[in-house]
């Protein structure tokens, strides 16, 4: 599935899809609940009100450059908290390739935040050892992001992801740290979006007079759109997190930009009453 901005184009790269089961992110989400937002049907939720999500990767290829924008869980992987996400065989990195982004040809990695499911593909096991991935790409960390994670060493789960798909980027000496408002290139920068996680970025995409903000885990789904205060139970920080879906949110309504979540895909934003909703965007 591609979008294109200008001379832009962002494709996503998936690496899990999933039905139902999105209670452990989304207490609030409920069938009857979901039900109450038929705009959400076909492309979000399924007619029995279950949420359709995804676990994937955004390639932006500007004309100059080749960004992977979040990596997912990784194969291989073990210790994690969600017992499924273990030990993965995915063919992602053909599914990447498949796309025409072989892994070399990925200059940038910019992860949007260290959760689990943003970072696994930093790293791929080589002879027993993680390894860089995309070898000749430069990995873009948020400063905030990278040095509260790599602060806290009391849960295990966190601990192995950050020593597994995060430090050796580090121990590489391919990763560069970033700050809300940097410029990645001409068409693309970051800005601040906090609550799901301490340093939570979001990307902003501006060519030929049009937009796209990747919004990360801002949302988790856009049933959250019309429910601002449904945070998921991994948000660091709820009340931060409504407040910049609030923020973000009405600053998009009306717009023509696309928004394309870490876990969904792309549409515009609408306002509806005291809230929003999505209409999907379909790709070009
Ligand atoms: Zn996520």
């Amino acid at each position: 599935m591609r979008w294109k901005i200008g001379d832009v184009r962002v494709t996503k790269i998936v690496e899990l899809e999933s039905v139902g089961r999105t209670k452990f992110v989304l207490p609030q989400a409920t069938k009857e609940a979901i039900l109450a937002l038929p705009w959400l049907m076909p492309d979000f939720a399924d007619a029995e009100g279950r949420l359709k999500m995804s676990i994937h990767s955004l390639v932006v290829e500007t004309p100059a450059r080749k960004i992977l924008v979040d990596t997912g869980i990784g194969n291989d992987k073990e210790g994690r908290g969600i017992p499924t996400w273990n030990g993965l065989a995915t063919p992602y990195l053909d599914r990447l390739a498949a796309a025409g982004y072989a892994p070399n040809t990925i200059d940038t990695v910019l992860c949007t935040h260290l959760h689990v499911d943003h970072v696994g593909w930093n790293t791929r096991l080589s002879r027993g050892a993680w390894v860089p991935t995309f070898e000749r790409a430069r990995y873009l960390f948020g400063r905030v992001e990278y040095d509260y994670w790599k602060g806290r060493r009391d849960d295990p789960y966190e601990t192995a992801v950050f020593d597994d798909s995060v430090k050796p980027i580090v121990d590489a000496g391919l990763a560069d740290f970033i700050r809300p408002d940097d410029r990645i290139c001409e068409e693309v920068s970051v800005f601040s979006t906090p609550g799901h996680s301490p340093g939570h970025l979001s990307v902003r995409i501006r060519s030929r007079g049009e937009e796209a903000v990747l919004s990360g885990d801002v949302a988790h789904h856009p049933c959250q759109m019309a429910h601002l205060d449904w945070a998921s139970t991994f948000d660091s920080d709820p009340a931060q997190s409504t407040e910049t879906r609030r923020a973000l949110f009405s600053d998009l309504a009306g717009k023509p930009t696309i928004v394309i979540g870490g876990h969904f895909v792309g549409g515009h934003v609408l306002r509806e009453g005291e809230a929003f909703r999505f209409k999907p965007v379909v790709p070009r």
